[in-house]
């Protein structure tokens, strides 16, 4: 369908309700993609043939403009883990709907969240405040890599649980972040 010109930006693979099946279709619509690698982790597994020891990595990627993605990958190397990461990335890539939700701003413009936010995954739990401009993101580090991959700019955030595991908070941010457009249709974020 891209190669048709029928898909000429991601918008239109969410309005259509199209599901995106190839890692490379996210780069063709969005030029401007960043990757971050968020964690890596040594996973041990006992087999028949004695231990057997594998990378786990999770990467994040974004345009910094409204479209962010979280995915993790497992291989033998670690650069083979990041790859099978960032490709899971793009297919799970989302719109991030931006606003100023802050009463103490008020500006309209899309530089923090529309509303407060809640994600959870694992036993943790972050909530991202809309915050005034020029705020900043206050958020532990690997927070503040997937709000600025998605473009948020401002927000305070609060979280609770396990929250050194890094994983689940990187998945506990992704969470909060698709409930930006959870409540409302697809008519609602073209805007
Ligand atoms: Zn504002």
């Amino acid at each position: 369908m891209i190669q048709e010109g029928r898909v000429t930006s991601m918008e239109e693979v969410f309005m259509g309700g199209y599901q995106v099946k190839e890692p490379q279709i996210v780069d063709a619509l969005l030029p401007d993609l960043q990757e971050e690698v968020i964690n890596i982790n040594l996973v041990q597994k006992q087999t028949d043939a004695g231990e057997k020891s594998r990378f786990k990595a999770v990467v994040a990627v974004g345009n910094r403009d409204g479209f962010i993605g979280l995915g993790s990958g497992k291989a033998g190397q670690v650069r083979n883990a990041i790859e099978k990461a960032a490709a899971s990335a793009r297919l799970n890539i989302i719109p991030v709907r931006r606003g100023c939700g802050s009463w103490e701003c008020g500006c309209g413009k899309p530089h923090s969240v529309p509303f407060e936010i809640d994600g959870k995954t694992g036993g943790v739990r972050i909530v991202v405040v809309p915050g005034p401009r020029g705020l900043g993101l206050v958020a532990s580090e690997v927070a503040k890599i997937i709000l600025g991959l998605s473009g948020v700019k401002d927000c305070w955030t609060r979280s609770y649980g396990s929250t050194r595991t890094v994983p689940s908070f990187a998945y506990a941010v992704f969470d909060a972040l698709k409930q930006t457009y959870n409540l409302i249709t697809p008519s609602d974020w073209v805007k």
